[in-house]
């Protein structure tokens, strides 16, 4: 995972709606439309922090090419999909990714991929397909920008990087997880797990089932 520095935004701001999520759909990608130099994930929570912090747009993440920053917990909503009390606002999260003219574009972007990727995954989403979203099917606005453009690639490489870390994740998964998973999906018995990691088929029978379930499931 990258670093995410916690620099949230001061509650009882305009910026901070103080509202829960009223579900989970997935995650907003934006681009920030900042090119200005030193417009990084720093700079942009400073502002939520300060000359931002009294007005109705935020961000739950910003990210650049070394790190993300968090300004809204990702509980709350935050103001950021131009849609009222659509569903992009009241069930997303948001990541702005930076497009600073000093960064650089390509890191920033996959450290997004790379950040979408574990917030679906605690979510228990292991199939992004349907749980990404271009701010732009929220309100029409032509963000993430640079994504739109093909820069510095097209929106379907991006979900398919988000996709590949989802993967990736899916290895990482232990025995006790997948366990978890199975048992509580299956209702299956003890007996019958225990049952299944006799059958150790190419060692790695319950993570896969587990990763099927959870792929089929959502
Ligand atoms: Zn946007």
């Amino acid at each position: 995972m990258i670093e995410i520095i916690e620099m949230l935004a001061p509650a009882g701001h305009k910026c901070r709606s103080g509202r829960k999520l009223t579900g989970f759909r997935g995650v907003t990608i934006h681009n920030t439309g900042n090119t200005g130099k030193g417009a990084d994930a720093l700079s942009h929570a400073r502002y939520l922090r300060g000359g931002g912090k009294d007005a109705a747009a935020s961000w739950h993440y910003c990210v650049d090419e070394h790190r993300a920053t968090r300004s809204i917990p990702e509980t709350e909503v935050a103001w950021h999909a131009g849609d009222g009390s659509g569903p992009g606002n009241m069930q997303t999260v948001a990541i702005e990714i930076c497009m600073n003219t000093d960064g650089d574009l390509r890191n920033a972007t996959e450290n997004a991929a790379v950040l979408a990727a574990d917030i679906l995954a605690r979510h228990g989403i292991r199939n992004a397909e349907g749980h990404l979203y271009q701010h732009h099917v929220w309100s029409g606005k032509n963000c993430p920008q640079m994504i739109r453009a093909g820069r510095p690639y097209d929106w379907q490489t991006f979900c398919g990087k988000v996709q590949g870390y989802l993967d990736g994740k899916e290895k990482d998964m232990t025995e006790a997880e997948a366990k978890k998973i199975i048992q509580e999906t299956c209702g299956f018995e003890d007996q019958t797990i225990r049952f299944l990691e006799a059958y150790r088929y190419h060692e790695a029978l319950l993570t896969k089932l587990a990763a099927a379930i959870q792929k089929g499931g959502k």
